[in-house]
């Protein structure tokens, strides 16, 4: 068994928590939360053990009446690899302490690239990725985009990529104050394009972005000029024999991020989560040489599976066949069509 620690309980973490638990081959040994909030209660109810980050936070648990367990050192001496979940910029922070212990870590797509030995997508480099000290797990959008790309690319050969991306302003979660009535544009190429980099360097992608006052999915609108030209049947033959990618059509009334939601909440999926890329059947067209086609990305969910992959590539523990297979059916992921 994997002993697996989280640090940062938030969006992220605590799906990479509820994945672990249903691991043949990991164990959780505890969450590290700074707040002893609701989210904390509900988990110790169903068996996580929580820690705090540093002992000025003991007195906040105590007189909220919130067991704890010990603090991260106590934690991180009890694990093999950690997923650090913590906000932006506190993961590279974070690393020091990792390395100090000398332990495996996974960060997420927030941090810098130079956080990690290397940026990890399953699909596109688990092998590269077996064995190493730090990987880093892409963002949402660059998770959705390297996915789709890498598999097209394989079989399609790619010479370029222009992605237009329609993306959640926050998360359902997010009380805060602020885009309400807005669109928020990325001026230029969006940092998408550098980050996918990373991971699909061979492919030539361009990305631009704005930000709608939406909380749920991102939506993309991708053209791919590709060498030679294909049929649509062939994309779509490709599509539905790819791995954590579900085609979905509009004849079925899934013509919106609405209707999504809902398709999710009908499967019956844990927090409403949807981790596959959903390709609309009815926007896959093509022109000659160029391919156009747009999916929606459930932002929260998307890279669950990639952290959980994660983990056993820096472990070594299995092949990425293996791997994905076990972590795919733990989370009941479709790969071609949810019905
Ligand atoms: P979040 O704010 O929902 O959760 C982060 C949690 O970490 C919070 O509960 C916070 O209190 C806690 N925290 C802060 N400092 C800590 C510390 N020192 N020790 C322990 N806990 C600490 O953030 P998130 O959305 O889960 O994002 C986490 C990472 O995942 C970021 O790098 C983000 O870019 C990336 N990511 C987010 C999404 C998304 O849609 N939310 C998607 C993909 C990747």
């Amino acid at each position: 068994m994997i002993r697996v620690g989280v640090v940062g309980y938030g969006t992220i973490g605590k799906r990479v928590a509820s994945a672990i638990l249903k691991q043949p081959d990991m164990v959780l040994v505890g969450v590290v939360k700074r707040t002893p909030d609701y989210s904390v209660r509900i988990g110790l109810s169903r068996g996580i053990r929580f820690f705090i980050p540093d002992e000025e936070k003991a007195d906040l648990w105590n007189e909220a009446g919130v067991k704890f367990s010990g603090d991260i050192a106590q934690l991180l001496e009890k694990c093999d690899v950690v997923v650090d979940a913590t906000p932006k910029g506190t993961g590279m922070h974070n690393r020091k302490i990792y390395e100090r212990k000398g332990l495996k870590a996974i960060f997420q797509g927030g941090e810098p690239p130079e956080v990690g030995d290397l940026s990890f997508v399953a699909q596109v480099n688990y092998k590269s990725s077996v064995g190493k000290q730090f990987l880093r797990v892409v963002s949402c959008n660059t998770t959705g985009l390297a996915r789709l790309l890498h598999a097209i690319n394989r079989e399609y050969p790619i010479d370029k990529a222009i992605a237009l991306l329609v993306r959640r302003s926050v998360d359902p979660n997010q009380d805060i104050e602020g885009q309400v009535d807005c669109v928020i544009p990325s001026f230029g190429i969006s940092h998408h394009a550098k980050d996918l980099k990373t991971v699909i360097g061979d492919i030539d992608v361009v990305t631009f972005a704005v930000k709608v006052p939406v909380t749920h999915f991102h939506i993309h609108m991708i053209s791919i000029k590709l060498k030679d030209s294909v049929s649509p049947n062939n994309i779509i033959d490709l599509l539905e024999e790819t791995r954590r990618i579900a085609v979905i059509s509009s004849k079925d009334k899934l013509g919106s991020t609405a209707k999504l939601l809902d398709l999710s909440r009908e499967l019956g999926r844990s927090r409403s989560d949807i981790y596959e890329n959903l390709i609309w059947l009815d926007s896959i067209c093509t022109e000659g040489k160029w391919l156009h086609l747009m999916q929606a990305i459930h932002q929260e969910a998307i890279v669950i599976p990639e952290n959980i992959d994660a983990i056993r590539a820096v472990s070594g523990s299995t092949d990425a066949s293996t791997s994905m297979s076990l972590t795919d059916s733990s989370l009941s992921i479709a790969s071609s069509r949810f019905f």
